[in-house]
């Protein structure tokens, strides 16, 4: 009977197991045909300063609607482009996208793009090859181009910080993306020469509440006052934070729903227009 048992579970497992993966490879095939036939496309997040209200930049934000399944979070689909190898040619993709959607507007009007790469693209030489090259082809200049990492992947420091001189080298700002939601935050900001902090959003959410994290952001707030880096704070949902980042770090960034969702490049041109 324990012999029955055990190979009858045994079984059981392996087949979730098989369910499992082959729903992640088709997730993953259907990913691979949506990028081959440009069927995935860009929003743009406007960032604006907190003091004057002036916008100072976008974040490009992937989406893919896909026909059976409709709109897929890109907090799915970016981790299983990363596991199954797709992350580079996506990353080409917004990278190619963005520049040749924004390019106008940029000479225009005087913001940032930020665009989020993987640990995987800023470590790899190419993919620096890659945007310096789009860059010079599509006129837009390193300097006004972002590019965000985040710390949830974790990383070997010494690599890092010798990618992210090469990037700085060739003109491009770099940000840490999602900070307060690792475990490595402090020290990262010690060692990596970034040029922008990007609070994450459990952290902007405690602005409004009494709780420990509270304290720990009236704190993080001295520190990151003192810093030289320009700080972003994310997920901005009410008037409530944007007034007591107002009187509490004026010169600091801001983003959310509150001043704009991501916005398709239409509808970012009207607001630049309306903003005037
Ligand atoms: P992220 O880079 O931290 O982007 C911010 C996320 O917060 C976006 O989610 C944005 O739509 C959302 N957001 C902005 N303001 C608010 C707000 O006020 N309230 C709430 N609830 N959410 C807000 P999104 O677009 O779903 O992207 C999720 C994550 O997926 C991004 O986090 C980023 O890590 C990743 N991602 C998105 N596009 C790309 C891409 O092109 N390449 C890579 N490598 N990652 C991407
Ligand atoms: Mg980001
Ligand atoms: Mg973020
Ligand atoms: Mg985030």
């Amino acid at each position: 009977f324990i012999l029955f048992m055990s190979v009858f579970t045994g079984t059981l497992i392996s087949l979730c197991w098989h369910f499992w993966r082959s729903k992640k490879t088709s997730l993953s095939a259907r990913l691979q045909r949506a990028l081959a036939q440009g069927r995935l496309s860009l929003v743009y997040q406007p960032v604006f300063e907190i003091q004057s209200g002036t916008m100072s930049g976008v974040e490009a934000l992937l989406r893919w609607e896909d026909d059976d399944m409709g709109a897929i979070s890109p907090e799915v689909f970016i981790p299983l482009a990363e596991e199954t190898g797709l992350m580079r040619q996506i990353t080409e993709y917004v990278t190619a996208r963005a520049f040749s959607e924004m390019r106008e507007l940029m000479q225009r009007h005087p913001f940032t793009l930020s665009i989020n790469i993987s640990l995987m693209d800023l470590l790899a030489d190419d993919y620096l090859h890659f945007l310096s090259e789009q860059a010079r082809l599509q006129g837009v200049t390193p300097g006004r181009v972002i590019l965000e990492i985040t710390e949830r992947q974790g990383g070997d420091l010494e690599n890092m910080s010798c990618a992210i001189a090469r990037f700085k080298r060739a003109g491009f700002l770099i940000a840490l993306d999602d900070f307060g939601t690792g475990y490595s935050t402090i020290s990262w900001l010690s060692q990596l020469d970034v040029d922008e902090i990007k609070i994450d959003k459990s952290l902007s959410d405690s602005i409004t509440t009494h709780s420990l994290n509270k304290t720990l952001l009236v704190n993080l707030i001295l520190l990151l006052k003192s810093m030289p880096q320009k700080v972003v704070f994310e997920g901005l949902e009410e008037a409530e934070q944007v007034n007591y980042l107002r009187s509490h770090f004026p010169q600091s960034y801001g983003q959310g729903w509150w001043y704009s969702r991501p916005l398709d490049k239409i509808s970012l041109q009207q607001f630049l227009i309306s903003d005037k």
